[in-house]
């Protein structure tokens, strides 16, 4: 049986003889020309909506990499034209099985401006605008000038940056600070989407508590009933490198090192009756890489910039606004909305309770900071309204609040005292109200 599809209409100027290829954004029109039965009240079929797109709307990429390089290819076919993208890194040889935009003669390029003129080469009339550098290089006055943000970042870090940065660029006054902001991850072959309104709807700080600790294997289990390869590679690197090795410290990047791992996890395994041993397995679990997706990245950037698309055009509802996939165990894909979370340090504004233990000491308030799977804030500084408690920098003030570390919290702090929490690396500062239990 054969189905019956109209041919798109050749590009003006086509003669009958040559190609009929259609117009570039012929199926993008489709969308754009008359309102659907999911279309915004505001949306408005035809030349507004297809004029803001393609010459005001100015959309910014974090992330040049797996999923920046898919979102950059999609943002330009879909009718983006004044894209920017910000990127720190270069090109490894390493990154050309996925991040599709680059070639072997690549190697060692800033992977912004490579995948900015692959863009505009292969995509007539889009314009990107790349930035080689970092997110924190740029001030609020580069950030207010776009209308929405995509992020295909890898780092925690990063995100709470912009993420944070957003939300403090938020004037009530002024609509036109409010960015949108679109976030995707992916980890092997999970990965997800969101869509975050600074101020509005539940940010990138709200949901810190739900990014996956790194795995660790009971000891036990590695030491006595190992099932599965990566607990006979523990096994070697966690119990028998420190008993062979003495003090010699493992190098994970010395490729002898680990064969020395691999041929003893071999051994053991062997033992067990375990397969699936392998050298890269064994360099993936001491130096605890998770393999990037190619096709996870293709999955999570579309769906980024299918928001992108809907918000810039309210040609159908965006996302609200998490959106995870799971292709571990066969595909599965969950939509829900995040809460916001009224004590959240970035868009909250309420001041976080926590509970202290009576005998802590200022040391291990800074440890449980660390750790603390809501706060994640790495080498905290804590004052007392304008009274430093401890300081990780700059070294004198260090020097003058160390003393501090091996005091009891009570006798720095009053029962419900406020400590203010800052990191350099956090563009934020975290109240905590502290109870003794
Ligand atoms: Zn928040």
């Amino acid at each position: 049986m054969s189905v019956a599809v109209e041919a798109p209409p050749a590009a003006n100027g086509a003669s009958s003889s040559s190609p009929q290829y259609p117009d570039q954004y012929y199926y993008v029109d489709q969308i754009l020309d008359r309102p659907g039965p999911r279309t915004d009240e505001a949306f408005s079929a035809g030349d507004p909506v297809k004029s803001f797109l393609r010459e005001q709307c100015k959309i910014l990429v974090i992330g040049a990499g797996g999923l920046g390089c898919e979102i950059l290819a999609n943002l330009a076919l879909m009718g983006f034209k004044d894209i920017h993208v910000i990127d720190m890194d270069t090109i490894d040889i390493s990154n050309l099985n996925r991040q599709f935009l680059f070639r072997p003669k690549d190697v060692g390029q800033p992977k912004a401006t490579v995948a900015a003129e692959f863009i505009m080469k292969r995509v007539p009339g889009v314009k990107v605008t790349p930035y080689y550098g970092k997110i924190q290089d740029k001030d609020d006055d580069y950030y207010m000038q776009f209308n929405i943000v995509i992020c295909g970042l890898d780092s925690v870090e990063a995100r709470r940056w912009i993420n944070a940065t957003l939300v403090n660029l938020v004037d009530p006054e002024n609509p036109e600070s409010l960015k949108p902001l679109i976030d995707g991850g992916t980890e092997g072959f999970k990965g997800q989407s969101r869509v975050i309104f600074p101020t509005i709807s539940s940010c990138y700080e709200c949901s810190l508590d739900m990014l996956n600790k790194p795995t660790a294997f009971p000891i036990c289990t590695i030491a006595n009933t190992p099932r599965l390869p990566e607990h006979c590679i523990e096994w070697a690197s966690v119990l028998e490198w420190p008993k062979v090795h003495a003090d010699k410290k493992m190098d994970t990047d010395d490729p002898e090192h680990i064969s020395w791992l691999y041929k003893v996890a071999s051994k053991r395994a062997k033992e067990f009756k375990i397969e699936g041993v392998t050298w890269q397995l064994t360099q993936g679990v001491v130096k605890n890489i998770i393999p990037a997706i190619a096709s996870t990245n293709a999955i999570i950037a579309a769906s980024c910039c299918n928001e992108a698309f809907k918000i810039a055009t309210t040609a159908a509802p965006f996302l609200n606004n998490y959106w995870m996939l799971i292709g571990t165990d066969g595909v599965y894909s969950y939509t829900f909305e995040h809460e916001k979370k009224s004590d959240c340090p970035v868009c909250g504004g309420e001041t976080m309770d926590v509970e202290v233990g009576k005998g802590w000491t200022i040391e291990r308030l800074i440890e449980w900071l660390t750790e603390n799977q809501k706060i994640q804030i790495k080498k905290p500084s804590l004052s007392l309204g304008t009274k430093p408690i401890y300081f990780q920098a700059p070294p004198q003030l260090e020097e003058s609040t160390r003393p501090n570390l091996e005091k009891k919290v009570h006798e720095l702090i009053p029962e419900g005292g406020e400590v203010t929490v800052t990191a350099s690396t956090l563009p934020f500062t975290l109240t905590l109200r502290l109870a003794f239990v």
